[in-house]
């Protein structure tokens, strides 16, 4: 029942039911009303520090007047139409600017409308490559503690945790290999090679050098490398995952850039469209492409949505690559990765701190826990700690990490760090 006057949250409560929440204990929610550049506004024009991007997805900061306008130029012109036997231009034209930027090799590019969905397609892709070219060849590897989505096929090839388990009996059955942080590279060269030898490993779909999910775990490029290099060997398809790392968060463009050996396909979403629009890509390489091309239909790929290359999200994904690939969002990226390796440095020696990691613009550091999981208590303590500063950071039990619009000011990082610091006090006083 609402109240009289009911506020935008308990309308929301009303109706809605939200992801990762548990309804019945959650607190209302933030109702945002306006975005500009890292900040959101609330009703009450209460101000939050955005320095999630918006769960990874913002790249050049809110409402975007640059994008606003590409995307309501697209709206006037050409909202939707059907991509089978049809085609246009804003979907050409991205897919031509992607394939200019993704790690070499990369030739086709096939749209979807999510993250999940473009991990679907790369393994429908995989496992499809190897019976059109009459090779049998049908596990697929991943690593450990891999976050891939949360549909079926994304489901199977990420680690088996409490959020997956009612659905553990329905997944297929993946081979899973440890990730390679440093001083562990030996233990995940050996458990791969162990099960290349059975020659049954069709594909490896991996989170390059920073596993999100999973805490912004993160390993070298030389220890990815030899992994992949192992794969080679082995005739092993190559998925890069880089939903999560794709278009600057690590540095470069792509994770894939940092790393010798190039991925057969890449995945991508979150920032591809700024953060703008709903919007998903699975890209390959000819090798992939032509295993599909036959005379026999069954050959075909049969996948399809029905927002597939969407004109408006595509013209929001042009947008933002005009963007990002701006001298001036090069510059920012390099500072924000400057003054997150000074931060770290500074807060590597204090109690409570376990361990600090980055990767260009993402910084992740690790509280001592001794519960260290989703659910304790501390994640929700941090939480609202930061909320209360006006800062949105969402801790990963007692990980807490920084991946922020390139357009955040050293003022704001400057708050954002001194929001983590108030972290470390609070801990330090809690025990
Ligand atoms: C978020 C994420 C996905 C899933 O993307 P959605 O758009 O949320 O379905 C897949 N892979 C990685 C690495 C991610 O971080």
């Amino acid at each position: 029942m609402l109240p009289e006057n009911p506020s935008l949250a308990q309308r929301d409560q009303n109706v809605i039911w939200h992801p990762y929440t548990q309804m019945k204990t959650a607190p209302l929610p933030v109702p945002i009303v306006r975005g500009e550049g890292a900040l959101l506004f609330d009703e009450a024009d209460k101000v939050y520090l955005d320095a999630v991007s918006s769960w990874w997805v913002n790249l050049h900061g809110h409402s975007h007047p640059y994008i606003a306008e590409k995307v309501a130029e697209q709206l006037r012109t050409l909202e939707h139409v059907i991509f089978a036997g049809f085609t246009h231009p804003a979907a050409v034209t991205f897919a031509e600017r992607l394939i200019g930027i993704l790690p070499e090799g990369q030739s086709r590019i096939f749209y979807s409308d999510n993250g999940s969905t473009a991990v679907e397609v790369t393994l429908k892709m995989a496992i499809q490559y190897w019976q059109n070219t009459a090779t049998p060849k049908k596990k697929i590897v991943a690593f450990r503690d891999s976050y891939h989505g949360d549909t079926f096929g994304a489901m199977a090839v990420s680690s088996r945790s409490t959020f997956t388990a009612p659905f553990w009996s329905y997944l297929f059955e993946v081979d899973f290999i440890d990730v390679p942080v440093p001083g562990r590279e030996n233990e995940s060269i050996n458990q791969l090679e162990t099960l290349a030898q059975t020659g049954e490993i069709a594909a490896f779909i991996y989170e390059p050098l920073v596993l999100g999910t999973a805490g912004m775990v993160m390993y070298t490029p030389d220890a990815l490398n030899n992994l992949l290099r192992v794969c080679q060997q082995h005739n092993i398809l190559l998925i890069a995952d880089e939903v999560m790392t794709g278009f600057g968060r690590t540095g470069s463009t792509f994770a894939s850039d940092f790393v010798e050996v190039k991925p057969d396909m890449v995945c991508l979403s979150k920032g591809l469209t700024g953060g703008t629009m709903a919007l998903g890509v699975t890209s390959c390489n000819e090798k992939i492409y032509d295993a599909f091309l036959h005379d026999d239909k069954s050959k075909t790929f049969f996948h399809g949505h029905s927002y597939t290359a969407n004109p408006v999200a595509c013209a929001a994904g042009l947008a933002s690559m005009d963007l990002l690939l701006q001298p001036e969002t090069q510059e920012s990226i390099n500072r924000i990765s400057q003054r997150h390796a000074t931060f770290a440095a500074s807060i590597k020696q204090l109690p409570k701190v376990q361990q600090v990691r980055q990767q260009g613009t993402i910084l992740a550091i690790e509280f001592e826990d001794t519960a260290t999981s989703y659910f304790s208590n501390l994640r929700d303590t941090l939480y609202n700690f930061a909320m209360e500063q006006g800062v949105i950071l969402r801790p990963l039990g007692n990980i807490i990490y920084i991946i922020p619009p390139y357009c955040i000011t050293n003022e704001q990082l400057d708050q954002v760090y001194q929001t983590i610091l108030g972290m470390q006090q609070l801990i330090s006083a809690l025990k």
